[in-house]
């Protein structure tokens, strides 16, 4: 078998993480999913990491013909990647976690990126998903949270400690709920997905109820799912015109869970941007195409750009 190059991607989540070998022209050669066992503590789930990624060096060279060339981790929480390390991760209980070292050390000396698990995803929606080749772009994911990144020609904007894109903790209602961030009023308090689970639970009655279920009951007709529904739109859409105004974005991509309500979602969304913007210049407000395969295709980006730049020994 002629061997065939490729590299590593990781995406490392909360409870499980993804993984892929990924050719140069962006095949997928093997795919594999491990859990966290983020309940054995915080250097169990380092040590998961390492061996996840040692067990996927030895696919290749199994199967592949030759170990991967290089590999690209995606990680939550806050992210040096020039310095590779995992700084904080509230859900994985990390501070300080010298992960491109460690991945290093344990894949015998190839090459590793290291990323923030949002900027990532978003890097891989810019460049191969719904932003494709898109110059500036916003990628927005409505899950438990808000997170955001920003795309700025081919790559994305960290800012100067990591924090840049937070557009979750926008305060689009001063004085509204408490948000985990010690804030009041944050966006994410309002339209995220949880937020909005939270909301149509209330209005409901039935505690089981969810944003999913929200989003049907607000295409069949229900007023009060609508109120919910669009108290949510309205918070989403001040929150966008902020970053609207500060970054001028081509495309706005947005993705997570509230994203899969399709139009019930964009068609008011793209209204209420639409009515609150004067001067600015509205950008294609568009639904992510990666789904939760963004990250780790985007870590698969990241291994390549690494070899792509590296200066031949
Ligand atoms: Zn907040």
């Amino acid at each position: 078998m002629k061997p065939v190059k490729h590299v590593i991607a990781l995406d490392v989540g909360g409870t499980g993480m993804k993984a892929a070998l990924i050719a140069e022209d962006g095949t997928l050669l093997h795919e594999a999913r491990r859990a966290t066992g983020r309940e054995r503590g915080p250097e169990a789930v380092v040590e998961t990491i390492l061996g996840f990624a040692a067990d996927l060096l030895a696919y290749g060279r199994e199967h592949l013909g030759r170990t991967a060339s290089a590999a690209g981790v995606a990680v939550p929480g806050i992210v040096d990647a020039e310095r590779g390390t995992a700084v904080y991760a509230a859900n994985l209980g990390w501070r300080d976690v010298p992960m491109r070292e460690l991945l290093g050390a344990r894949l015998g000396g190839i090459p590793v990126a290291l990323g923030h698990d949002v900027r990532t995803g978003g890097l891989a929606e810019g460049r191969i998903g719904a932003g494709r080749d898109a110059d500036r772009f916003l990628f927005v994911p409505l899950g438990t949270g808000i997170a955001g990144a920003i795309g700025l020609a081919g790559r994305i904007e960290a800012g100067a400690h990591g924090y840049a894109g937070e557009i979750g903790h926008i305060v689009v209602r001063p004085g509204g709920p408490a948000c985990g961030c010690g804030q009041h009023g944050c966006l994410e308090t309002l339209a995220s997905a949880a937020a909005v689970s939270r909301a149509w639970a209330a209005a409901s009655g039935d505690p089981d109820a969810d944003a999913a279920h929200c989003a049907k009951a607000v295409e069949s007709g229900d007023a009060r799912a609508r109120e919910v529904w669009l108290a949510a739109i309205d918070a989403l859409a001040d929150g966008l015109v902020t970053a609207i105004t500060l970054l001028d974005p081509r495309t706005v991509i947005i993705g997570g869970g509230l994203a899969e309500a399709g139009e019930t979602l964009f068609t008011p969304l793209r209204t209420a941007v639409g009515e609150r913007v004067t001067f600015q210049r509205l950008p294609e407000i568009v639904p992510a195409a990666l789904g939760d395969t963004a990250g780790c295709l985007g870590a698969g980006l990241l291994a390549w750009d690494l070899l792509a730049t590296e200066v031949p020994a």
